[in-house]
Order: C-alpha cells, then structure tokens, then sequence
C-alpha cells in the first residue's frame, strides 16, 4: 500500500507565533525533533506535502515571493536531514473570504491530487495541530493525527488516530507500529 503524508505546517513543523505570521526566513523557527522525524518517515511515504493556510498573503503582510523563500529555506533544512517534502500547498486567502481555500475546505487537497493523481486520501496521514486540521482530514477520509495541546470539539477529538506532544512522538509510534506490522507478516 502506498501512503501519502499531507503536514500542516505552524505548530508542526515550525513554532507557530502568537497573533503574528512567519513572515521572512528569519522567522522560521523548525521545532525540535521535526527533522529528525521527517526522515525516520520519509522512507514509508509516497508523497509527504506541507498544505497550509496562510492568510497573511491576503492580509497583505507577505507577498507569495516571501513565502517561497520561506519555503526554500525549510525544505533544504529539512532535506539536509534526509527528510525531503515534495511539495507545498498554500491558501492565501484571508478566513472572511467567502467560499475561500483554508482548510477544512477541501480546495488544497484536491489541488494535491491533481499535481500528484496517485494520491488516495484513504491511504493519506494528515497531521495537524488544529481544529481545521482535523475537520480537513475528516472531510476527505484521511487518517488523523492531532499535535500539541489544543482543544478541539469533541466530535473531532474522537475522529483523529491520536495525540501526540510534537512530530517526532507520532514518528515513533508509527515506526514501531509499521515494525510490528512487519513481524507479524514475516
Ligand atoms: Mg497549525
């Protein structure tokens, strides 16, 4: 079975700032253990992409320019690491826009699959930190993974796979879960 990897990213890759918006490569701050994980996974994925909403485009605080290079400089630290993401998927639109492409619309991940058609939702991880995160996974059948501490409604707390403090946690317990997978066939 091939797998896909949809993270979001503040809050699971990078430390998520307070009423503000990674705005420069300066701001980008990669948590803890995230590199670390992105490689320990990267091997039992497919495809792993960054689908995130990013509504200081719209506000006008950063240009799409500003984020790409925000981007280069996290895929190369991460690739470094041997954790490669193939991809980023961002909506710029502002939350009050009508009909707009944040998560939990299902407008990103429909983007995903027309760049990569192989892509089977029921087979995708989606990994966030969020209440939209988990609605987004729910909304297209993915399987769910809930970082950090963050209340969400109950009718999502009981949909998403589990819990985990950061990125590297989940990585673990998907890695010994794959291992057991494996002897159990062998
Ligand atoms: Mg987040």
């Amino acid at each position: 079975m091939k797998r896909f990897l949809f993270l979001d990213r503040d809050g699971v890759l990078n430390r998520r700032l307070t009423n503000d918006y990674v705005k420069s490569p300066e701001e980008l701050e990669i948590l803890p253990g995230v590199p670390e994980a992105l490689a320990s996974l990267r091997p039992h994925f497919e495809r792993i992409l960054v689908i995130s909403n990013q509504q200081g485009i719209g506000k006008g605080l950063m240009t799409a320019a500003d984020l790409e290079g925000i981007h280069r400089v996290m895929a190369r630290e991460l690739a470094e690491a041997g954790g490669q993401i193939d991809d980023f998927i961002c909506c710029p639109d502002r939350a009050e826009k009508k009909d707009n492409c944040r998560k939990p619309s299902a407008a990103m991940a429909l983007e995903a699959r027309k760049r990569y058609p192989e892509i089977r939702f029921e087979n995708t991880w989606m990994i966030g930190d969020t209440a939209g995160d988990i609605a987004f996974a729910r909304n297209l059948g993915m399987h769910a993974i809930m970082i950090g501490e963050e209340d969400i409604p109950p009718e999502l707390e009981s949909y998403h796979r589990g819990r985990y403090p950061e990125l590297i946690d989940f990585a673990r317990a998907f890695l010994a879960e794959v291992d057991k997978n494996h002897n159990t066939q062998a």
